[in-house]
């Protein structure tokens, strides 16, 4: 079962710890890693894997970068953390900057929280106080559309996809949202009248009840890696403008380069009333989220009872997290990125495209540094885990989806090592 350790106790993991989505009676096996530098995740028992996933996205410079390094170790050494109540410092400051630049210019008001679904949490709770500040108190619910994925806590969970969030086994916990079927045309497509008159339809019956439609734009990425057309962003856009609801775009998975730009609303051009951020914004050194929004939003929430805004996390903006983000931030920006993500677009799509033709495979589709193949039937997890560090190479397929997201600085050649693995194991699927 778990592979031999040297020194990390992976009987005692086995027994007393809880991995994302396990059980603790018959957990499958973890890997243990000793050390992460490049693309590369080296295991205990000395094997090197190439890393496909960025750490669930986030990694998106790699492990063990000098310059992230050096930005944590020299912030390090003036404060690790103190409290962000009545107080404040430069890191918060620095990277608040950096984010009012970089995202479209209404959002100018920000909120940092540690992590995304908090981020969610927040932004959530700021489209209902700025309803009750307009003594709208009916507005309190969301309406979403389905496939997406916004967090694990309660108030996130009500908005991800009712089926594969298992909303049947916490009815009467979670609050019951609006649901519209998940967006049709594909990237690239046109959106029809016929593509958002469910939307229409549930905003028409019920938008006095609703304060906000939340939704990730262009990819929907735990609850299925969808890619969808920006058309339909513009059509929600106006679709909320006309029935006076606020537009939460969460682009935690997509922000920071990965859809190719370097927030995926940019491929619509279309500005939310809030914006959810995570992921990637530290490198995926460290847990950090933010909330922003407009001064429209920031300055009614204030104006109503009680004045404030009612969130206050303890470890919120972090210094050292700030500090890292910072650093990402302007190393992101101190080369073509663009150009990265566009290679890495290019070799998915090379690499992963032979898959369309096999069997098992329903479909195969590439946007930015993003491949999928999906699958017709689930993959077994423990199997086809082992395959592929067998293989040399970290993925972890979800469902029917077998999907890469390595990190923008991963070469041409361990990219080519990712997608023959991804080709080769998904065709020798029973
Ligand atoms: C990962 C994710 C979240 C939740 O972020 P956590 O940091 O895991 O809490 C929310 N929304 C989207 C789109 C995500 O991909």
């Amino acid at each position: 079962m778990a592979i031999q350790s040297a020194t990390i106790d992976l009987d005692f993991d086995r027994h007393h710890i809880w991995h994302p989505y396990t059980s603790v009676t018959n957990p499958l096996p973890v890997y243990a890693v000793s050390r992460a530098y490049e693309v590369f995740l080296e295991l205990e028992d000395g094997r090197r894997l190439v890393d496909g996933m960025s750490s669930w996205w986030a990694a998106i410079h790699g492990y063990n970068h000098p310059v992230l390094n050096e930005a944590v170790v020299s912030q390090l050494q003036r404060m690790s953390h103190v409290m962000f109540g009545g107080l404040t410092h430069e890191p918060a400051v620095m990277l608040a900057k950096q984010l009012s630049e970089l995202t479209p210019q209404p959002l100018q008001k920000l909120f940092f929280s540690d992590s995304g679904s908090v981020a969610v949490e927040v932004a959530i709770k700021m489209a209902f106080q700025y309803w009750a500040a307009l003594g709208e108190t009916s507005k309190n619910r969301l309406l979403t559309v389905r496939s997406g994925y916004h967090g694990d806590t309660f108030a996130a969970m009500s908005v991800c996809d009712p089926v594969t969030g298992m909303h049947s086994l916490f009815k009467g916990v979670i609050p019951e949202q609006y649901f519209a079927e998940a967006p049709a045309p594909r990237f690239g497509e046109p959106c029809s009248d016929e593509d958002i008159a469910d939307l229409r339809l549930k905003l028409e019956q019920h938008h006095p009840e609703i304060a906000a439609v939340i939704i990730e734009p262009v990819v929907q990425g735990a609850g299925g890696m969808r890619f969808y057309s920006p058309d339909y962003l513009r059509r929600l856009r106006e679709l909320c403008d006309h029935y006076k609801v606020l537009l939460i775009f969460d682009e935690i998975a997509t922000g920071f380069g990965r859809t190719g730009k370097m927030f995926a609303l940019e491929h619509a051009a279309v500005v939310p009333d809030i914006l959810c951020i995570g992921k990637a914004l530290t490198g995926g050194y460290m847990s950090l989220a933010a909330t922003l929004t407009t001064e429209r939003v920031a300055d009614t929430i204030c104006s109503g009872n009680p004045g404030l805004f009612m969130h206050g996390p303890t470890f919120m903006a972090n210094p050292l997290a700030c500090a890292v983000a910072s650093a990402n931030i302007r190393l992101l920006c101190s080369y073509d990125w663009q150009a990265s993500v566009l290679r890495l677009e290019a070799g998915l799509r090379n690499g992963l495209e032979p898959c369309r033709v096999l069997r098992g495979v329903a479909d195969v589709r590439v946007l930015g540094a993003i491949g999928v193949v999906e699958l017709r039937k689930p993959v077994d997890m423990a199997i086809i885990q082992k395959q592929f560090v067998d293989r040399g190479v970290w993925v972890r397929p979800f469902g029917r989806l077998v999907y890469l997201m390595p990190p923008f600085i991963i070469r041409d050649e361990e990219l080519g090592r990712l997608t023959a693995a991804v080709c080769d194991i998904v065709d020798s699927l029973p």
